[in-house]
């Protein structure tokens, strides 16, 4: 079964009477998709989670509904960020590791999904985490306990020994107690992971394919697996119904990852002709995260971040002004991702603005955050579009997204799953 089809399955199964009601949304007007041009004033009905009827007008609630007034406001399909890190803040304090319980990483993720879903993300991608505290994240909110978008997890990333992801910058024998045991040497130790991840509960695996810019380690941001890891790692996953997102910035390390049968390149900063060709060929889907870039730059010279991670972000800053626009015209499929946690959760609507700047359409940016990254996810049966039999993921803002994105930075109103976040 697809880990979509799992996830349906998970739904169906806590979808127990606890809002087994239905509620009835006015709105002023309704983007259906990123496809279609915005209907008119309608009526959105939502039953136990689920959008049941999209009509045409305002007509009257039935007996024991409830009424959202939105009749001033363009209802949008719930967005989706591929790239989040909810159990962290931004600063460059990689010395808390070593003081902070994994239990706090829970609390900070509890108040940093409900600045998502306030901000309009209703679907997340968590990309890497301590062992447990995504996955208590996304049982909280799917069953209704904390506010927040739909969780995918990824749990503890893959890493190389002392490599991006991994633990560094400490002695050795403060690194051995931090250890995650996740590193992995050889295609048949890769695999293990691969598999230890998936009955840990990780809906994706996440690898550090390149070095990477807020690690404490010098070692440039080319491909740190090798050729054989990654095509164990992939394979693996694959067989186990799984799909794998690498973090990748060097040209080298993109184009083996994606030739490995990765799905999709994080980041993806030195991108070049040859790496773009083997994405286009492998149908490999690069989620930029231009909002990272943005996060650490404004941060830098702050006495924030060691001097081996300010050299770094200096090196990328003035490329990442200008990759993703070299994607889209090599033609890479590209979808929806910032690296929340890198910079503060909820602005993840900037990367609109940053997209744009690079080429993007308006309609484009918008399709990238819904129907592209539901695809991504194998969920575009049930998430990015307002169509009946879709969730009842849905927000509400002022103005036309389609005509100007950036309206989606100003989020009014959120349902996910049919419970209105408050
Ligand atoms: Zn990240």
């Amino acid at each position: 079964m697809k880990p979509a089809a799992l996830l349906a399955l998970a739904g169906a199964l806590i979808a127990t009477p606890a809002w087994a009601d239905t509620t009835v949304i006015h709105a002023g007007a309704v983007v259906v998709d990123a496809q279609s041009q915005p209907r008119g004033a309608s009526s959105i009905t939502v039953t136990d989670g689920r959008i049941v009827g999209v009509a045409d007008g305002h007509a009257p609630a039935p007996e024991g509904a409830v009424l959202v007034d939105l009749k001033d406001r363009t209802l949008a399909p719930g967005m989706i960020d591929l790239h989040v890190h909810l159990t962290g803040d931004p600063g460059g304090d990689f010395w808390k590791a070593t003081v902070e319980p994994d239990e706090w990483d829970v609390v900070v993720g509890a108040k940093n999904a409900r600045a998502t879903v306030l901000a309009g993300f209703t679907t997340v991608r968590e990309a890497g985490s301590g062992p447990e505290t995504a996955f208590a994240l996304r049982r909280g909110t799917a069953e209704g306990l904390i506010p927040g978008p739909r969780i995918v997890a990824a749990g503890v990333p893959l890493a190389i020994i002392g490599g991006h992801g991994d633990v560094n910058g400490f002695r050795p024998e403060v690194n051995e107690l931090l250890d995650t045991g996740f590193t992995c040497t050889g295609p048949v130790e890769c695999a293990a992971k691969v598999r230890l991840a998936s009955q840990n509960g990780s809906d994706v695996i996440k690898i550090t394919a390149t070095g990477g810019v807020l690690s404490q380690q010098g070692r440039g941001l080319e491909a740190h697996f090798s050729d054989a890891e990654m095509k164990a790692i992939a394979e693996t996953a694959h067989s186990l119904g799984l799909k794998v997102m690498a973090h990748a910035h060097g040209a080298r390390g993109i184009e083996a990852a994606s030739r490995a049968g990765i799905d999709t390149i994080e980041h993806g900063t030195y991108l070049d002709e040859a790496a773009a060709r083997a994405m286009r060929e492998n149908g490999t889907v690069l989620v930029p995260t231009l909002m990272a870039f943005q996060g650490v730059t404004e941060r830098l010279g702050k006495g924030i971040y060691t001097p081996v991670v300010e050299d770094k972000i200096r090196a990328v800053a003035e490329t990442a002004r200008v990759f993703m626009g070299k994607a889209l015209r090599w033609n890479v499929p590209i979808a929806f991702g910032t690296d929340a946690g890198v910079f503060a959760h909820g602005r993840n609507a900037g990367e609109f603005a940053l997209m744009r700047a690079q080429g993007m359409t308006d309609r484009q940016a918008l399709a990238s955050a819904t129907t592209v990254a539901a695809k991504v996810l194998e969920m575009d049966d049930q998430i990015g579009r307002l169509a009946p039999g879709y969730s009842a993921d849905i927000i509400a803002v002022d103005g036309n997204p389609l005509e100007d994105v950036t309206v989606l930075e100003k989020v009014d109103f959120a349902m996910v799953r049919g419970r209105v976040i408050e």
